[in-house]
C-alpha cells in the first residue's frame, strides 16, 4: 500500500487532448483492432458451427472490446486512467499492461 498522496481536484494524468492521452488512444485503437482481428479469423473458422471454446473465446473478447470503447469514452470526458472506485489515478505500469483497465489493482481485487 502506497502513501495517500493528496490528489483532491487533481486531474489524472491524460488531460483530453494531451500528448499521454493521444498515446492511449492509440494504444487502445491497437488493441480494438488486434481483437477485432482475431473476431473476424474465428468467426470465420466456425464457418456458422461455432464450437463451445470458440464461443466462450468470442463472448471473452467482446466482452474485451467493449472494455476498450469504455475506455476510449473515458479518454473523451477526461477520467482515463483514474481508478472508478477510488479516484486514485492508475499507476502507469497497470495501464500499459491493460490499457483499458477501469480499477486500481487494490479496488479489482476487493471486488473479486
Ligand atoms: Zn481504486
Amino acid at each position: 500500500m502506497t502513501v495517500n498522496r493528496a490528489v483532491n481536484g487533481a486531474p489524472g494524468g491524460y488531460p483530453p487532448g494531451g500528448a499521454q492521452a493521444r498515446q492511449a488512444r492509440e494504444l487502445l485503437e491497437e488493441e480494438r483492432r488486434t481483437r477485432l482481428a482475431q473476431l473476424a479469423v474465428l468467426e470465420h473458422a466456425d464457418d456458422g458451427a461455432p464450437d463451445e471454446a470458440s464461443l466462450a473465446r468470442r463472448e471473452s473478447l467482446q466482452g474485451t472490446l467493449e472494455e476498450i470503447d469504455a475506455a476510449l469514452a473515458r479518454l473523451d470526458d477526461g477520467t482515463y486512467g483514474l481508478c472508478e472506485d477510488c479516484g486514485e489515478p492508475l499507476p502507469e505500469g497497470r495501464l500499459e499492461i491493460l490499457p483499458y483497465a477501469r480499477r486500481c489493482v487494490q479496488c479489482q481485487q476487493r471486488r473479486r
